[in-house]
């Protein structure tokens, strides 16, 4: 039986990375942006040459609207949905929080926790078992950072993930009687666009090297994570937050 997710920010690093993979085995993948629609065809692409099927899914996580469409378009589609990988997060320029003004504060929590939230209870509603769903998995892609603070970097970013490990926790409590699992991966520094988009292209490289295995991690290693909590292997694995951290 073909299983369907939807990945939430799957056209780009970790997101694509996991898209990927599952392809090899076989999943429908929703592969959700919010701007880059040429990314999100090239993961389609990747997605099928490996074996699965995909469709490019628009919708920004933080738009309500948006994320129930994104839903409905991936049961349309392929019929069903199984697993959510609710992968979608942005970063903002390195500052300390006494320089950060409402705007970036506002769109990093309406991105990273009230996206992560709408899109984690929509597939509630699909997959719980007492409201005629067949049971499935949710991995929340959460970040070291919710342990180290990120001081004088980003410590919005960091709170932000602190919430989806709370999501996690509680969330896992209240589905796993109504058949979902839920889990989060906590990456570190991973070599992905991300670093560029808070305009720090190099991060991930300088202090990857820092780590106790000594570089950054790539995105299929994180997929590597990502796509066992999603099958059968980790079946009895919920509540649980993964580090792939190289030791971080
Ligand atoms: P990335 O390479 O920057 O890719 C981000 C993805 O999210 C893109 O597909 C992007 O789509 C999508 N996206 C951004 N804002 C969105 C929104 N509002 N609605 C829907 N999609 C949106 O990031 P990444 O490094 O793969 O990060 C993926 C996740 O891992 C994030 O949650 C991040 O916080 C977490 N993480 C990353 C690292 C790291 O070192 N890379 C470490 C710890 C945690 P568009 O291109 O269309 O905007």
């Amino acid at each position: 039986m073909t299983r369907t997710v939807l990945i939430t920010g799957g056209s780009r690093g970790i997101g694509r990375a996991t898209a990927r993979l599952l392809g090899t085995r076989g999943w429908s993948v929703g592969v959700n942006y919010a701007q880059n629609l040429a990314a999100a065809q090239e993961t389609v692409v990747e997605v099928e040459r490996a074996g699965g099927c995909a469709l490019p899914v628009a919708g920004d996580v933080a738009n309500e609207a948006d994320v129930i469409a994104m839903f409905d378009t991936v049961e349309q589609t392929f019929g069903r949905l199984d697993a959510l990988v609710n992968n979608a997060g942005i970063v903002a320029p390195s500052m300390p929080l006494a320089d950060m003004d409402l705007a970036r504060l506002t769109r990093m929590f309406d991105v990273n926790v009230l996206g992560a939230y709408l899109c984690a209870r929509e597939a509630a509603r699909r997959m719980s078992t007492d409201r005629g769903g067949a049971g499935g998995v949710i991995v929340n892609v959460s970040s070291a950072a919710a342990r180290l603070g990120s001081p004088n970097e980003y410590v919005d970013y960091a709170g932000s993930k602190g919430a989806v490990d709370t999501l996690t926790l509680g969330l896992a409590k209240e589905l796993g009687p109504r058949g979902v699992r839920v889990n989060a991966v906590r990456p570190g520094l991973i070599d992905t666009e991300i670093h560029a988009s808070g305009g720090k292209p190099e991060r991930a490289a300088q202090l990857g090297a820092t780590t106790p295995l000594g570089r950054p991690g790539r995105a299929d290693e994180v997929a590597e994570t990502i796509v066992w909590l999603l099958s059968e292997a980790a079946s009895y694995v919920t509540g649980a937050l993964i580090d792939v951290s190289g030791g971080r």
